[in-house]
């Protein structure tokens, strides 16, 4: 009575994704293009299809894990999706997805994009919080909504294909500047007698105190007024930045990873945003 599920792509991820399905019973049909790949698997249950087209034609839940969009095409040009659920987890852009949607409706398939918040390690360990974003059809995530919640979590951001790709990419693009800043702090105490394993539990907590501030942004967002519920204003924080690029300077590390959101700061500050919140920047990023 466990759904059976075909996997495409046994790459880091792929792998772990097969692992938990044929854990909890799934039936599992794989194939990936460098055999060997598929061997533990083989020997942990899981039926190894001769073609990728073999593989399609052997489920109707079709789970797809490869390297890009690109390989995806390579992948499934000879395979029949007539009717097909087809899921696809290939990290794409939210245009590609939304462009692989309409490819899979033209061959007759469901069609649902997934954007993986997890790392091989958290996946089959649900303590971990990995989750995939989904969007596309809610008619094909409802169907399975059990067998793709085995691996980790299910969280569906919307009928627009593209969503997935989007809210992932949104979320790395803010852990990409967290971890700027952390590499700055590092940085700053480099040549110091700081241990970096004392620093990092006091920026950890910092980080983790200072996230919920994108609360009070998507509030102003909403509003528009960008004043609402500030604690620090943009004319004061705009007063602070010489001394981050002074002590950057003092401490021979670059401010290449400061400047550019300072620079919007100051642009902001001088269109009038004085008594504002940092929201303002945002508008500045828009084009
Ligand atoms: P890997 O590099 O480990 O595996 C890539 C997979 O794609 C392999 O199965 C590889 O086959 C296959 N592949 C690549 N090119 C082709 C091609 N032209 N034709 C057929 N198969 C091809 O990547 P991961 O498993 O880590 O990642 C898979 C997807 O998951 C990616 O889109 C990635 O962005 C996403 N992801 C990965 C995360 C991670 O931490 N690993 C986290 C979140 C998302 P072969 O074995 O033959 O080389």
């Amino acid at each position: 009575e466990k759904t059976p599920v075909t996997l495409l792509g046994l790459g880091a991820m792929g792998a772990a994704l097969a692992r938990t399905w044929l854990a909890a019973g799934h039936p599992l049909t794989v194939w990936n293009r460098t055999p060997v790949r598929a061997e533990a698997l083989a020997a942990a249950g899981a039926r190894v299809a001769d073609s990728a087209a073999a593989a399609v034609a052997a489920n109707t839940l079709v789970v797809v894990c490869l390297l890009d969009d690109a390989s995806v095409d390579e992948v499934l040009a000879g395979a029949d999706l007539a009717d097909r659920d087809l899921v696809n987890l290939t990290t794409s852009t939210p245009a590609q997805a939304r462009a692989r949607a309409e490819w899979a409706r033209e061959r007759g398939a469901r069609y649902l994009d997934g954007g993986i918040m997890a790392v091989p390690p958290m996946v089959g360990v649900p303590e971990a919080g990995g989750y995939v974003f989904y969007s596309g059809s809610r008619e094909l995530l409802e169907r399975h909504r059990r067998t793709l919640g085995v691996p980790v979590g299910v969280t569906y951001v919307g009928e627009d294909a593209g969503f997935a790709a989007l809210h992932d990419v949104a979320l790395l693009s803010a852990m990409y500047g967290m971890f700027a800043g952390a590499a700055h702090a590092f940085a700053l105490i480099r040549k110091e007698d700081i241990d970096p394993a004392a620093l990092a539990p006091l920026l950890a907590d910092w980080l983790v105190a200072m996230a919920p501030a994108v609360h009070r942004t998507a509030g102003q967002l909403r509003s528009g007024d960008y004043t609402q519920g500030v604690v620090s204003n943009l004319a004061m924080q705009v007063a602070g930045t010489p001394t981050f690029l002074r002590t950057a300077e003092q401490q021979g590390v670059s401010p290449e990873l400061l400047h550019p959101y300072f620079q919007l700061m100051r642009r902001r500050l001088a269109e009038g945003g004085g008594e504002e919140d940092l929201t303002g920047v945002i508008d500045l990023l828009v084009r």
